[in-house]
């Protein structure tokens, strides 16, 4: 009898916030795929009140392998360290840089800081961590994939938004520009563009919100996606089935992009 054999068995997959939300039901995913997962967040615990079992804890649980690794995206040794710490199980061959911050502000109140702690947790890391899977896959020879959160906030504005709506416009660049460069490397570098989802992202770090537009109201579907929905849009993105999709931006967003 042949042993049961899954569509990830083999690979290792960063996942940057992946102990919340989006990121957490991708991690999910590609362990229940049958990947070997790095939880790179700064935080062990998911947020939110939804079954708080560490996203590792619960691929393991689940007959997967997974490891925490503490990372702070908003610094770039701690994105080199966590490519270099994948190696003891092979090297990374599916790098998602998801996480992220939302931080509300116009124009004319928001602070240089502000917008400079959005960006190099957004963008930035991005940037950081796509140049470290990259070099390492291609110093390795294997055919990687990269894939970057973006939102439909990379192509459309709202007020409110100086920070965060620039900081997902670069990832959409980032993505095009490193699709080009890693091409020949056969590296593939591709983004998800999830609509309204229903995370905590929305709260501005102590519990409030300054981000005041419902958008789940305002796309076709009329409601904000689950984590869960979003999650598979990362999983073929990272297969063999778009082996030939590269510098793409995939809208995952209920139909928002319509408009
Ligand atoms: P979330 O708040 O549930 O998850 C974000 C995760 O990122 C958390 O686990 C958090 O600890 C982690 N994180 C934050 N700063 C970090 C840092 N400096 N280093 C390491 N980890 C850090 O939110 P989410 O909605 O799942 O967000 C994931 C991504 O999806 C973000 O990039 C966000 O911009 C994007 N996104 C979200 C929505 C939405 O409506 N929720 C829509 C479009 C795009």
């Amino acid at each position: 009898m042949t042993a049961h054999t899954r569509e990830f068995d083999d690979e290792t997959v960063i996942v940057t916030g992946g102990s919340s939300g989006i990121g957490r039901a991708v991690a999910r995913r590609f362990g229940d795929a049958g990947a070997t997962v790095l939880v790179a967040d700064l935080n062990e615990s998911p947020k939110g009140d939804e079954d708080r079992l560490p996203t590792h804890e619960r691929i393991e649980r689940d007959g997967g392998t997974a490891t925490f690794v503490e990372t702070d995206v908003s610094r770039p040794t701690d994105l080199e360290t966590v490519v270099e710490a994948a190696r003891e199980f092979g090297g990374v061959d599916v790098m998602v840089n998801n996480a992220g911050i939302f931080r509300g502000g116009s124009l004319f109140d928001l602070d240089v800081e502000t917008f400079d702690a959005v960006y190099e947790t957004n963008a930035r890391s991005v940037f950081v961590g796509t140049q470290a899977a990259a070099k390492d896959m291609a110093d390795r020879g294997v055919s990687g994939s990269i894939i970057n959160t973006a939102s439909i906030s990379s192509e459309y504005a709202q007020t409110g938004h100086a920070a965060y709506d620039p900081s997902k416009a670069a990832i959409m660049m980032l993505t095009r520009v490193a699709a080009l460069e890693c091409a020949d490397a056969d590296i593939r570098v591709n983004a998800v563009a999830p609509g309204p989802v229903a995370t905590q992202i929305n709260t501005d770090g102590d519990g409030s919100s300054s981000n005041t537009r419902d958008l789940g109201k305002e796309n076709p579907m009329g409601r904000r996606a689950s984590p869960d929905e979003i999650a598979g849009s990362y999983l073929f993105l990272a297969s063999e089935d778009a082996s030939f999709i590269t510098g793409h931006m995939l809208y995952v967003d209920g139909g928002h992009a319509i408009y």
